[in-house]
């Protein structure tokens, strides 16, 4: 190391944190990165055993690029540790061919001239028994979409910047941030660490944290439960892809057998209610919402056994819009924010990672951020 190399601190090492303590690290930064809890912990945004990852994506076409980037930096980090991160068992959006997400999905592979297959009901339920379409209902397969495992790849993350010489502070909530003389100073744990820039990653946490408190980011319960597989062998990757149903009785993403045991499903229909900070997640799921869980698997999933083996509440930041906050702070350019993720930056958290440290780094990023600017939502 080198005094001429700059010293970067992060705030959160959630996966968007963890990612961009990674490459900030192998791009020769100083990292000093902390986290009010430990590796992969379960009460953010970032666990719960497995998340999409998908190319065809209704949320727009300039998403791809990002998309694609991400994806080669997964396998990158997988070479680099040895960890298998991510499975392209394929994906499928299930519903009617007039449903909008369906629709959209549809029309974001044509229009990308992304691979995909229409499958009617008949040739559905013979490719993928484990669904049932009801009549006239349609499946969109993307052969490039996966699943990817929440808490290894924060491991992994973590440990790769660690070796090329990060400090990764677990246990160590930051208290204060506050700009000084071409830099900053972080306040943890009583003690005071000043560097160049600070990379702001505090997921579902940003409105209880002073420096992100001004965006609108809202913390929502996202509640998982897990159904035990009559035929565990037919409900691995290898069999099921990672599916996103839409019924007008139910919506559900759906996840393969990957704990040996159970299928993952995370309903939408029931919602994603507002919490007060997610050091008020709730331990489990009322019973009204579990029932109402199993009834959809029953009438849709007729693999599974329709009552949940596990409930996992996880907390997650929405912004109004449903897209994130990533660029410069407003108020504080010298700092950059990475927050608000709404559900989706799982998949893409390797090019956020890079990304931030493109603006660390350098200032500026080659990727076109207009849509994600956090200006976007301040009033001056
Ligand atoms: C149940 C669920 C399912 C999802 N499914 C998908 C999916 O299938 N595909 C997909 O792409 N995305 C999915 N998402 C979204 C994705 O997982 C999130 O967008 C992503 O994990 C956000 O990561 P993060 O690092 O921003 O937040 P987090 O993982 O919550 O990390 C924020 C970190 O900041 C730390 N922190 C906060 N304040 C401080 C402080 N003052 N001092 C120190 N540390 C602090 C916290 O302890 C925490 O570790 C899902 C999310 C959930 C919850």
């Amino acid at each position: 190391m080198t005094a001429a190399q700059p010293r970067v601190a992060i705030v959160g090492t959630g996966v968007i944190g963890a990612m961009a303590a990674w490459r900030l690290a192998a791009r020769g930064a100083r990292v000093l990165a902390f986290d009010a809890y430990g590796r992969g912990h379960d009460r953010g945004a970032s666990a719960g055993e497995s998340r999409i990852f998908r190319t065809v994506y209704k949320e727009g076409a300039s998403y791809v690029p990002l998309l694609l980037k991400a994806r080669e930096l997964w396998r990158t980090l997988e070479t680099d540790s040895g960890r298998a991160l991510l499975t392209l068992c394929g994906g499928l959006t299930l519903g009617a061919p007039d449903e909008p997400d369906v629709a959209a999905v549809r029309r974001c592979a044509e229009d990308a001239g992304l691979p995909h297959e229409i499958l009617d009901r008949a040739q559905s339920a013979a490719r993928f028994p484990q669904h049932r379409l009801d009549e006239g209902e349609i499946a969109v397969h993307d052969p490039g979409a996966g699943v990817l495992r929440p808490e290894p790849a924060v491991q992994a993350a973590l440990e790769a910047a660690e070796e090329h010489g990060a400090r990764i502070l677990s246990y160590h909530p930051v208290d204060d941030v506050t700009e000084r003389a071409g830099g900053w100073r972080i306040t943890a744990l009583g003690e005071t660490h000043d560097v160049d820039h600070v990379v702001l990653s505090p997921g579902p946490w940003a409105a209880r944290f002073a420096p992100t408190a001004a965006l609108p980011v809202q913390a929502q319960l996202i509640t998982a439960c897990w159904f035990a597989a009559r035929d565990v062998a037919a409900h691995r990757p290898d069999r099921l892809p990672i599916a996103i149903r839409r019924h007008p009785e139910a919506g559900f993403s759906c996840f393969p057998v990957l704990d040996g045991v159970a299928v993952k499903i995370v309903p939408h229909h029931l919602g994603w209610p507002p919490i007060d900070g997610p050091e008020n997640l709730p331990r489990g799921a009322d019973p009204g919402f579990a029932r109402a869980a199993s009834a959809a698997v029953a009438r849709l999933l007729p693999g599974l056994v329709p009552d949940p083996v596990r409930i996992g509440t996880y907390a997650e930041g929405f912004t109004p819009d449903g897209h994130p906050a990533v660029g410069p702070l407003p108020g504080a350019p010298g700092a950059t924010v990475l927050t608000g993720f709404s559900g989706h930056g799982f998949k893409l958290a390797p090019v956020f990672g890079q990304i931030a440290a493109d603006l660390a780094l350098t200032g500026e990023t080659a990727y076109d951020l207009t849509a994600l600017d956090p200006h976007r939502f301040t009033t001056t």
